[in-house]
Formats: structure tokens, sequence, C-alpha cells
């Protein structure tokens, strides 16, 4: 058999493969000394490891088998992928609100063929209409793939060209915008664009899925379409992120940009508000706000604020500021942690530590002399906490107010990547540090709360008690 049969598997595998006359996309009988499996040889990718043949199952999950535990490949059948999604012209309708979607990567851009378990881009809103049909029940929409990366290649580059051609399409008069991204760090990119796009009118709504559309249970569709009725028909005008909510799939909640974080490496709930409550709880036909504090919504195609000169209002005061100076970055610290970390990054020319602090913001005292470095440097120091709750308070301990002599700012209860984030973004517009400090310790999009909700951490925000019995019993 060629090797071309046999795309990118190597030596040791591609010799049993050979031996037992399958290929990629044969559908195989694999007896293995670990048990029997059916299912469809995937092409291997050419950075994966040589040792394993990967079957796609009839389940949908894909399995990776050893090649020392096979003991015969019987081919049943073969069934090639179809690399394109059947193209249905997405509906038009006037009465309905236009929302574009812009594709960034991550799990939500690609569609799985059922049958053979390729990894194919669904992007263009036919292949999404063939997708998700449900879609156009609620908007007109339209696509652009922006990136097609997995969001840890997500980067400053990547984060601007997001704002600016989100700013685009808002001013063009568009009713929501809607982002697909990879969970990984949508987060990241959530606070970022809450810091350059201020003031929306229209809801900016990020979203992604954490199990790809050819298993059961992925949350790809639904995700989806909450994303779209909030950026069609929500109220709330601001960056947020619309993912699952309970473990179910009962609702989805909205997270404010800079508050959310992905807490969970694969649960479909895995998107949490901290230190706050969500924003609201979406379903396919409603959005639930939550809360009133939020951004209101003051442009929408449909109705009087449809109106031209009201556009030109709602247009007004929003800005998009897309800047960002990678030289900053996040130390989490740890006990035993020495000073050469700092001594790193200031002789590599950092203009800016975040650090995540133990408790409520603390570090050792062998770090102090790096902090008296920095400070001597200019390489401005601020303070976040590791407990991701609560706030920096380091007036409470000695070493809170010995850290605070050297030059290192609290940030209250910003999220650390939040800090992060703020940071790079408020170093691209000044050189100058009282400036640059200025900017971080004014609030612009939630990042620092006065206060946290008095229940709040009790509120599993989606998990038990539910969201509804939480505004049963605690907010009559
Ligand atoms: N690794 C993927 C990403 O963040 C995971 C996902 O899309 O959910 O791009």
């Amino acid at each position: 058999m060629s090797d071309d049969r046999c795309k990118g598997y190597r030596e040791p595998t591609l010799s049993v493969m050979q031996q037992h006359d399958v290929g990629v996309w044969s559908d195989v009988e694999a007896h293995t000394d670990q048990g029997d499996f059916r299912g469809i040889i995937l092409p291997r990718s050419e950075t994966a490891d040589a040792e394993h043949l990967v079957l796609k199952l009839i389940s949908g999950y894909n399995v990776g088998l050893h090649y020392s535990t096979l003991i015969s490949l019987t081919e049943v059948g073969r069934k090639e992928a179809n690399y394109k999604i059947p193209e249905q012209e997405f509906p038009h309708d006037p009465k309905k609100p236009y929302v574009k979607l812009f594709g960034t990567g991550g799990t939500i851009a690609s569609r799985l063929d059922y049958r053979t378990g390729a990894v194919i881009p669904a992007f263009t809103p036919g292949e999404l209409y063939g997708s998700v049909p449900e879609l156009a029940d609620v908007c007109n929409l339209t696509t652009e793939k922006l990136y097609g990366v997995f969001s840890e290649n997500m980067g400053p580059e990547q984060w601007i060209g997001t704002a600016q051609a989100v700013e685009a399409q808002i001013r063009s008069g568009v009713d929501g915008i809607v982002i697909g991204h990879g969970t990984d760090t949508m987060h990241h990119t959530a606070a970022v664009l809450s810091f350059m796009l201020q003031n929306s009118p229209v809801p900016i709504v990020m979203v992604g899925s954490q199990r790809s559309s050819d298993r059961p249970s992925s949350d790809a569709a639904l995700n989806l379409i909450h994303a779209a009725r909030t950026a069609a028909f929500s109220d709330i005008a601001e960056v947020m992120v619309c993912m699952f909510g309970p473990t179910s799939d009962e609702y989805g909640l909205l997270h404010k940009g800079t508050r959310v974080r992905k807490m969970h490496s694969s649960y479909r709930s895995t998107f949490r508000t901290l230190s706050d409550t969500p924003l609201a709880m979406v379903s396919r036909d409603n959005v639930q706000p939550l809360r009133q504090d939020y951004n209101h919504r003051r442009y929408s195609t449909a109705g009087e604020k449809g109106n031209a000169d009201l556009r030109g209002i709602a247009m007004a005061d929003f800005k998009c500021i897309p800047v960002f100076d990678d030289r900053v970055s996040i130390v989490y610290y740890y006990p035993g942690m020495k000073p050469d970390i700092f001594d790193s990054l200031i002789d590599n020319g950092y203009r800016a530590i975040i650090i995540a602090g133990t408790g409520l913001g603390h570090v050792n005292k062998p770090i102090y002399p790096a902090l008296r470095r920095a400070q001597d440097a200019g390489v401005a120091v601020y303070m976040t906490v590791q407990t991701l709750w609560g706030y920096a308070q380091m007036y409470v301990y000695e070493t809170g107010r010995e850290i605070m002599g050297m030059g290192v700012v609290p940030l209250g209860n910003m999220l650390p990547e939040a800090a992060y984030m703020k940071m790079g973004w408020a170093l691209g517009q000044s050189e100058d540090p009282e400036e640059v400090k200025r900017i971080m310790l004014e609030p612009i999009a939630g990042e620092i709360t006065e206060r946290e909700p008095h229940d709040g951490y009790l509120v599993h925000q989606g998990g038990l008690p539910e969201v509804a019995d939480f505004i049963k019993h605690h907010r009559k």
C-alpha cells in the first residue's frame, strides 16, 4: 500500500497499517488486547506522536489505539471525508435584526463531518445555516473569518484586528456583533475588547464551544443561538461572553468581559463571573437581565432607535482604542520564589509586571530587592490576588505595607488576566507611568468594583442553587 493512503502516519504504526492493508478513511474492525473497536481511521497530524492509530468511533468520540496493542485490523468499508458542508442560502427577512458574526477560530469555528470526523470550517452564512438552521429564526446573519487559530495563538495583533473589525461593523449600523472564539483564552480577549471598545451602542457577544459539534453533547449550536439572540435583541450593550449556564442545557449566561473566567478545563458550563453576579440569563427566545447597572442598547435597526438621527447620537460616544504594548507580564507568585524571575523581566525591558500574589496580595521577603530594583528601573509593579475572588488589601498585614512601600500598587478586585490586558492597553497609550497608573486605577468596564455582592461568592452562578432559585430567595 502506498504511504499516501496512510496520510500522516509514521513508523511503527505505518507498518501495522500496511500489514493489515488499511489506510486513512478505512472503516475498520480493530481487534486489540484492550478490546474491540469499530470506527474510521482518521488522518494523523504530522506533529502528532507516531505510535497511535486514531479511530473515529460510531459514538462520535475519537480513540487512539497504541500500535503495540493491535492484533488485527479488518477493513469493512471506506468513508472518505466530505470537506464541504452543503450550503443553503441564509434567508433574508427585513423585519429581523442584522447581526455580524466574526470568526477567530477555536472549536466553535469547526464542524466535524458526522461520518468521518474530519474537521472542516463552517463560516459562510450558508454553511452556518446548514449546521444551525435555527439561526435564521433569530436574525439576518453575515459572517467573516478574521482568523482561524486556536485561542492560545491569539495575541496583540489579533486583538487589535478584532477590535477594529468590530468597530467598523458597528459604525456601519448592525444590531449586534457575535465573535466566535476558542474558549481557552476567551476571557483574555473579552477583557481586552472591553477596554478597546468603549460605550458600544449594541451588544458585542463572544461565544465558543467546549465540545465539537460531532459530539452528541456539543454546546456549539445552542451557544450560537443564544449569542445570536443576545446580539440581535438584548438591551445589554456590553462586551460579553455567552456560554452554558448550568451543566445541563437549560440556559446560557451572559458574563461581563472583564469579570469572566474559564474555570473548568472540560465542563461546558466552564465560564463564571467572578466577584460579581452574571449580567443575564439567555434562552432560545429571551434575555433575562440579572442586574440593571449595565450599558443599555442605544441603537437597533428596528423601531425608533433605528432612526438615522438617533443612530448618529448613539455612535457619538462610541470609542475604539486599539493599542497594546506587550512589554508586560503576569508573575504567579509561589512560596519559595526567587527574585531572579523579576530580575529577568527587568533586564529584558519589560515595562510592567502584574503579580498574582497570595492572600490579600503578598510575596516573600527574598523578592523585596527585586521589587526595589523594578522601582528604580521604572518598571511598574501591580498586585492582584490568586484567590481570584476578593480584593488585594495591602494595608492589613505588614507584608502588604512593606510591598506597597516599594511602589507596588494594589488593583482591588481586578482579575489577573484582566489586569494584564488592561496594562498592555494602558502602556500602548502612554509612556508616562503616572498616566498609566491613572488609567489602571480608573474602572472602565467593571474590572474593579466597589464591593462584591454579599452573597456573590456563595452563589454558584449556574450550578446549584440555580440562578432562578437565587433570584427567588436573594433578590426580592
Ligand atoms: N483549544 C481550543 C481553543 O481555545 C478550545 C476551544 O475552542 O474551546 O481554541
